[in-house]
């Protein structure tokens, strides 16, 4: 999908809380070389423990992100479990200004813009193996409180519906490999993808 004669472009990712996205993001970033970059989202969610602001997000107030609404600085912005998020077209400017390819990684409503109004892109939607094992996930990694989780798991069923209309809809069963098949969709030019298959396993998660 990349190659060195295109110019860089906006890789869209994303999944139901737990799924696995934001390290299988972190390793396509550091096994990238410098060519692919994470864009960092502005958001009115308080800081969990051990983000960091400008690395994880930009942790801004209401009235800030209000401000940047009008002011026209974002590609798409969504409101999230009761949160403002959203993405900064100065961040993604510069770095597709430098050939640098950009992920997203943004809820599906933020996709719907995305799809909508910008033509060079590419979407992955990632899928856990189950919906038992994503409250596995999400409990154990012990970032949220329980409301929080209940609020998550009750979107799962909303944003799966709109994982048919990503190009790729990926299972994340064996980080492994999954990493591997992310790795041939972004670079392999003759990657054969066969969404039919993926698209049983998400009739099955939506059962
Ligand atoms: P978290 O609070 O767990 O970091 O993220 C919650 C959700 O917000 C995730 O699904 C994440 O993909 C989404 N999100 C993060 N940044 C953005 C953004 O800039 N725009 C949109 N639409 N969603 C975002």
């Amino acid at each position: 999908m990349l190659n060195n004669k295109t110019k860089a472009r906006l890789i869209v990712f994303s999944a139901p809380s737990g799924a696995g996205k934001s390290s299988l993001i972190k390793e396509v970033v550091s096994n990238s070389s410098g060519n692919i970059d994470l864009s960092i989202s502005a958001t009115t969610r308080p800081q969990r423990n051990g983000e960091e602001h400008g690395r994880d997000y930009f942790f801004i107030s209401d009235e800030e992100f209000n401000k940047l609404k009008d002011q026209n600085s974002f590609i798409e912005y969504a409101n999230v479990y009761g949160y403002q998020y959203g993405t900064l077209k100065s961040f993604v400017d510069e770095k597709i200004k430098n050939d640098i390819n950009v992920i997203l990684d943004i809820d599906v409503q933020g996709f719907d813009l995305i799809r909508s109004s910008i033509k060079e892109h590419v979407s992955i939607f990632i899928i856990p193996p189950s919906i038992m094992e994503l409250e596995n996930r999400l409990v154990s990694r012990g970032l949220d409180s329980e409301e929080v989780i209940k609020k998550r798991l009750k979107n799962v069923q909303t944003e799966l519906k709109y994982a048919e209309l990503y190009d790729y809809i990926i299972l994340n069963d064996q980080f492994e490999n999954t990493l591997n098949e992310l790795t041939s969709i972004i670079y392999d030019k003759n990657y054969k993808y066969d969404k039919k298959i993926n698209i049983n396993l998400l009739k099955d998660l939506l059962d």
